[in-house]
């Protein structure tokens, strides 16, 4: 393997996934469409299903969505409702059920549209983080979910099927998370824009697990480069980059940054912890693991916190760049904090970018990154003509 090979197998990630679909359909499995981290693909896998991720990540389906929805409304809805109202999303078109996860309210209110044409399963995500019956009502949805699925599929879901999926879906959090970890070292081996793209809208096709064991093995035994680095390390924050929506992340890294750590929902924010096995009840620990997930939609949200500050250390991060999609008003809201914790706490440059799916601020956003880096350089006293290759 050669280390611009890296990501070949994952660039034909839609295409894998497409195949991979399209036999499970002839072997009579069923698609389960998820939107969102909190949902978990182990009782979907269980159920002998196909759980495939539906957000959607281009600008070319907005216009169409918003013959319905408010224009002024989170890109990522807009987007994923467009393929469903122009039917061009084969894996939506292929789900033999969506799976509504009450989130935000505009995902919410967009599933209640979707669902006058499309099979729809609402999972009640609560929202109250210290609450111990918030907990009991989320692991009691679980068990609605799981009964759900055992009842239109026909299957049988027993502790032994959890078990199975739960194992594989360790595995990849597992291997993901030695992947991401590649990026402490002082001189990467990857680019925050190629670990992005390492990675699946299908979980635990057993030929990605493969690839990313390879990718591994290749990387962690590959010397480091022992110029210096003079690319600015960033820790991203904020709202997830889906398939098709990478541009902030490809104008951080083409004006001098290097995202070493995206501590969101498409980064490490859904690896960091495994679902325990040896819980007896393995219902209760898949709702425990979940539960804890630290999305902005959860009040109070504090772990996210906790998890940013432990991140920005362990990745050696020199500055804080937070996405938020026009109008996802929870992570806007909660912006506050981690521009606090940023400034009074962790000592570092914060910048929140607020943008949607069209490139028409690029400019804008160029010339803040490149504003942020500057504050960075002049606090470490990075000397940009060190740049390796220039
Ligand atoms: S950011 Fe929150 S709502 Fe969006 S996928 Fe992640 S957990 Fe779900
Ligand atoms: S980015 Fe925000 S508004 Fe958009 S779907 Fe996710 S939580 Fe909702």
């Amino acid at each position: 393997m050669k280390q611009n090979h890296i990501t070949g197998y994952f660039e034909k990630m839609l295409d894998n996934c497409y195949d991979y679909v399209e036999n499970a359909k002839k072997e009579g499995r069923p698609v389960v469409g998820i939107m969102c981290e909190y949902t978990p693909r182990e009782l979907i896998m269980a159920a002998g299903a196909v759980p495939v991720c539906l957000c959607g990540g281009s600008a070319d389906t907005i216009s169409c969505a918003e013959r319905d929805l408010p224009n002024n409304l989170c890109p990522l809805i807009k987007s994923t409702y467009g393929y469903h109202v122009e039917k061009s999303n084969p894996f939506l078109e292929w789900a033999d059920l969506v799976v509504a996860e009450t989130t935000c309210d505009g995902k919410k209110k967009m599933f209640e549209l979707m669902g006058e044409k499309r099979p729809l399963y609402i999972l009640e995500l609560t929202q109250k983080t210290n609450d111990r019956e918030a907990l009991g009502h989320w692991t009691a949805e679980l068990r609605k979910l799981k009964a759900e699925l055992e009842r239109r599929f026909s299957v049988r879901i027993n502790r032994e099927k959890i078990l199975r999926a739960t194992e594989a879906m360790n595995r990849e959090r597992f291997l993901k998370r030695r992947l991401a970890e590649l990026m402490k070292k002082d001189n990467p081996p990857l680019t925050g824009r190629q670990l992005l793209d390492l990675k699946s809208i299908i979980s635990c096709i057993p030929e990605d697990l493969r690839q990313y064991e390879k990718i591994l093995e290749f990387l962690e035994n590959k010397q480091e480069d022992p110029r210096g680095d003079a690319r600015v390390r960033v820790l991203l924050t904020g709202t997830p980059l889906v398939h098709g929506a990478e541009r902030v992340m490809d104008i951080i890294e083409k004006y001098g940054g290097l995202v070493v750590c995206a501590e969101n929902c498409t980064g490490v924010k859904p690896v960091l912890e495994d679902v325990d096995i040896k819980e007896k009840d393995l219902i209760k620990a898949l709702a425990e693991k979940y539960f804890r997930h630290p999305c902005s939609v959860m009040t109070p949200n504090d772990s996210r916190f906790g998890q940013i500050s432990s991140l920005v250390g362990e990745y050696k991060a020199r500055c804080v760049i937070e996405l938020v999609w026009q109008t996802c008003l929870t992570y806007d809201v909660e912006s506050f904090y981690v521009k606090k914790l940023c400034r009074e706490k962790l000592g570092i440059p914060y910048l929140k970018i607020q943008t949607d799916y069209s490139p028409s601020d690029t400019a804008r956003i160029v010339s803040r990154i490149e504003a942020l880096f500057e504050t960075v350089r002049a606090r470490t006293s990075i000397n940009l003509l060190a740049l390796p290759g220039e």
